[in-house]
């Protein structure tokens, strides 16, 4: 990466001025922990590395099919600065370009109390995890020279057809381009959309799951301007880039990474931003349509109770034992999960009838749809004629035992005394 390529932008005169060699990586994991290289701390402005941030605003406050009214979300194959409007109605393609990212900035509403930037800018910093300001010269810098975003937001309003004033918000936007972060900051802007809205370092919900799923979604799809389907092809990721060098890329559920380098390539992408996340994803295996998680991690234990190391040697309560199977889990029990839990049950039955354990002590969470999953497997066993007890001391499947009538499975927090009462039960 030592090479020299890629030109400093100069259409915003303020960022010609920035050091070309400057470069700066960092990521952030779901656990908080922060690794960087290089000049991770070094200060610049987001440009359109904001866009996905304050999108994320918008669809917070209106919800999707509101802001998709005003802003589609279509891949425009467009530079970031092009005229990527629909012809009819003049709802820009997404908000990820410009023209979409003007009508999103005036989206935020705008009340004396509240300002639009005021509100922005709060939740760019919640976004990064501490107060976040404004440079004020790159600012001043983009509002001599940006009357193309300008004549953008013109031609936006001369459609008539969108209820918000872009005009109006064009200044708005630039300042929301002008706010200043380093890498790290924007590594735990991208770790935060990856966490679920949740940012891995201060714990708060900034957007919830779904806002910031529907984000990651645009940014896979339109992040990187007309190189977005090469990007999601070679790299994988959700991704967004910005012309003063800053480039954002988010593993769902996994990290969120970042890169400062100001020489951009002709689509205004850092030059070196590029090639380290595209190595970086590469190296470490990064795609997110890569061989996803390896099966057989869920379920740690298919027996029957007589096989278990504590059950008694007496052979009336061995054979009744033989009728009890036990299935134990571990880790995080998602739809993936829940179907290889509910397999191992149907499987793990020695006959017809036999009674069933469910052993979740291991389990550290169950998502709404597994629980759903668990919820029906274990009554469809339950009307089949099985017992079902469950061993679940952290109450994951309350909501499965609570109050649910007879096909309710029992609950213990330990496995042998839910072995040793399922096992009672079948006595003749
Ligand atoms: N402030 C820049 C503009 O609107 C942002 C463009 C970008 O970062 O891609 O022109």
């Amino acid at each position: 990466m030592g090479e020299k390529v890629g030109q400093l932008i100069d259409y915003i005169p303020q960022l010609a001025l920035a050091d070309p060699d400057a470069f700066g990586l960092a990521l952030i994991s779901m656990d908080g922990h922060r690794y960087s290289a290089g000049e991770a701390d070094a200060p610049f402005t987001m440009q359109s590395v904001s866009k996905p941030f304050v999108y994320a605003l918008a669809l917070s406050v209106l919800g999707l099919d509101e802001v998709c009214r005003w802003v589609n979300a279509e891949p425009s194959g467009e530079a970031f600065n092009a005229i990527s409007l629909e012809r009819a109605t003049g709802r820009p393609a997404n908000a990820m370009v410009n023209a979409g990212a003007i009508v999103t900035t005036a989206l935020i509403p705008d009340t004396a109390d509240a300002p639009r930037f005021d509100r922005i800018l709060d939740c760019l910093s919640r976004f990064a995890g501490r107060q976040l300001d404004v440079d004020e010269a790159v600012y001043a810098s983009e509002v001599a020279t940006g009357d193309r975003n300008r004549a953008l937001a013109y031609l936006i309003r001369s459609t008539g057809l969108l209820p918000v004033d872009p005009v109006a918000s064009v200044e708005t936007y630039f300042r929301q381009c002008a706010v200043r972060v380093t890498a790290l900051d924007l590594a735990a802007m991208a770790a935060t959309l990856a966490h679920g809205g949740v940012n891995p370092l201060t714990g708060e919900a900034v957007v919830e799951k779904a806002v910031a799923a529907q984000v990651l979604a645009v940014m896979a799809t339109c992040g990187m301007y007309d190189v977005s389907g090469d990007w999601l092809l070679r790299v994988g990721l959700p991704a967004k880039s910005g012309v003063s060098g800053g480039l954002i890329a988010a593993g769902p559920a996994r990290f969120g990474l970042a890169t400062y380098s100001p020489p951009l390539d002709p689509t205004g992408t850092s030059v070196r931003g590029r090639r380290a996340l595209g190595a970086l994803s590469e190296r470490l295996g990064l795609h997110l349509m890569h061989n996803p998680a390896l099966a057989g991690s869920t379920v740690t234990l298919v027996t029957t109770a007589d096989d278990l190391p504590s059950a008694p040697t007496g052979e009336q309560e061995r054979a009744l034992r033989e009728q009890v199977s036990v299935v134990a889990a571990q880790g995080a029990l998602d739809f993936t999960a829940a179907e290889r839990v509910l397999y191992a049950l149907d499987e793990s039955r020695t006959q017809e009838t036999a009674s069933v354990v469910l052993d979740l002590r291991q389990v550290t969470g169950v998502d709404t749809v597994a629980l759903a999953m668990l919820r029906s497997g274990l009554e469809r066993l339950a009307e089949g004629g099985r017992r079902t007890a469950v061993v679940d001391p952290a109450g994951h499947l309350a909501a499965v035992s609570a109050g649910e009538g007879p096909t309710a499975p029992q609950r213990f927090t330990s496995r042998d005394e839910a072995v040793e009462r399922v096992a009672h039960d079948l006595e003749p």
